[in-house]
């Protein structure tokens, strides 16, 4: 994962465990970082037990490695320059009871089937990044939940505090940090044997298109492509073309860099360059509501390696992008920096343009990625939190719209989805209906698109991308 298996495969540079230069960097980092206000951070009740959590991840090995963190920015400069597409997705939030065999491997199914229809289709390389492997941190718009007259601290994510609407699980404890990081190892450690163990082998493309997808519309859809690869692969096997290399995909992990203490515990000192990174994931991102210029979220990104995402909303000024470029990417480094739109399907074609041409004229070279799901969030009658299929796909009509009117690249996806046959999201070719989200409606956060409404704004996009 992150680098193909094989001969070509970088070698790894293990940083060291609580070596001088880790701790110079920890101290250093603390300091810049605490300095400045954070928003979204728990309420510990112990000082101690941070200390002590805080202690254990920081002996812990790197999730990552650095230099699969260079690779995937070189990816995603090829994205920056129209050469290349992004397909990011997972869950909003990942649950410590969702680390299971069958949990990772459907989501993996969704992101491979999706990449395959979007890879027909844009002629150009998908670049994968999973939600996953880390994505456990939560910000919230209050800090309480009310249910029945009853009123506790709000869930922050099972690296904060436990879902179960209690008194005693809605503490903030700090060792859920130390759970995390070994959920997080664990499914990236079966993700990495998934994929260089034969399972994304795009000769395996039939494989994938099991149970309930195989008989949904998009699923059938899905069915004759694959038999279109099928053909093509049988062909440049009799003309003697290595397939050799499709046995593997280069997917890299991602997750929102929200809970301080844990990013900073899991930034690291790079043995080849000397460089600071956060080997938590491969790609962190900013949320919306961390992104403070003068903030400590930020202050954090600026420091570390990895290639970045920016969240804007629709309120984001053409200065205020600027201003996040020049704090995050000085250097205008390719691959170094993506903002991730979500604006909502009613606005984003008013609010993008004036951000993508300023950023276009200021000569800024950050890839743009659509998340069209944070901006579409409304609750049903029956009180869930839901989004509509049809808004999300909207919004990404109008993200490519934009662009194609400027002149400038859709770079990719940024989407909520899991690999089941949940019922979070409104409508999709195989309708669910606002009296029909509860029969199956599973996350402890925002809605998700289920595998088959996946798989069908896959095919959305797909025509995007030929037209
Ligand atoms: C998210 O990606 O789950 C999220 C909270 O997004 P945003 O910061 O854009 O609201
Ligand atoms: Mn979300």
């Amino acid at each position: 994962m992150g680098v193909r298996g094989g001969r070509d495969a970088a070698r790894p540079t293990l940083s060291g465990v609580n070596s001088p230069e880790d701790l110079a960097l920890y101290t250093e980092l603390t300091e810049a970082v605490g300095a400045l206000p954070a928003g979204q951070q728990p309420e510990w009740p112990d000082p101690a037990a941070v200390h002590d959590a805080v202690a254990q991840l920081r002996a812990m090995p790197p999730l990552v490695f650095a230099g699969e963190c260079d690779v995937l920015r070189e990816r995603l400069a090829a994205v920056s320059r129209g050469e290349a597409f992004v397909l990011q997705g997972g869950d909003c939030a990942e649950t410590f009871a969702g680390v299971s065999a069958d949990n990772v491997r459907n989501k993996l199914k969704t992101l491979l089937q999706m990449a395959v229809v979007l890879t027909y289709a844009a002629s150009v390389p998908v670049v994968k990044i999973a939600r996953l492997a880390g994505q456990y941190a939560k910000p919230r718009s209050k800090s309480t939940e009310t249910r029945d007259g009853v009123t506790l601290p709000a869930f922050r994510g099972d690296i904060v505090n436990d879902f179960e609407f209690t008194p005693g699980a809605r503490v903030p404890d700090p060792h859920r940090m130390v759970r995390a990081y070994h959920a997080s190892s664990a499914t990236l450690n079966l993700t990495r044997a998934f994929v260089g163990g034969g399972f994304a082998d795009l000769h395996q493309v039939h494989a994938w298109n099991t149970d309930f997808v195989r008989t949904s519309p998009a699923g059938q859809r899905y069915e004759r492509l694959a038999r279109r690869l099928d053909q093509a692969l049988k062909f440049m096997r009799a003309i003697e073309i290595d397939t050799d290399q499709l046995r593997t995909v280069e997917l890299y992990s991602s997750h929102e860099a929200l809970l301080l203490d844990y990013e900073l515990a899991l930034t690291r000192v790079d043995s080849r360059t000397g460089a600071p990174y956060d080997v938590s994931g491969h790609y962190v991102w900013i949320g919306e509501r961390t992104r403070q210029l003068d903030g400590a979220h930020l202050e954090f990104a600026a420091r570390i390696r990895n290639p970045i995402g920016v969240k804007v909303g629709p309120t984001t000024t053409p200065d205020q992008l600027l201003a996040l470029a020049e704090k995050l990417d000085p250097q205008r480094e390719p691959g170094r920096l993506t903002f991730v739109t979500r604006m909502g399907a009613g606005k984003i074609r008013e609010a993008l343009p004036a951000l993508v041409q300023k950023a276009a004229a200021d000569g800024l070279v950050a890839s743009w990625i659509c998340d069209p799901m944070h901006g579409n969030t409304y609750e049903a009658a029956s009180g869930h939190k839901t989004r509509r299929f049809d808004d999300v796909v909207d919004e990404v009509r109008g993200f490519f719209e934009v662009h194609r009117a400027l002149g400038t690249h859709p770079g990719g996806i940024h989407v909520e989805l899991t690999g089941d046959d949940v019922t979070e999201c409104v409508g999709g070719g195989d309708p669910i209906a606002e009296d029909g989200l509860g029969s199956r409606y599973e996350t402890v956060c925002d809605p998700r698109l289920n595998r088959t409404q996946s798989l069908e704004l896959a095919f959305l996009v797909a025509e995007l991308l030929e037209s």
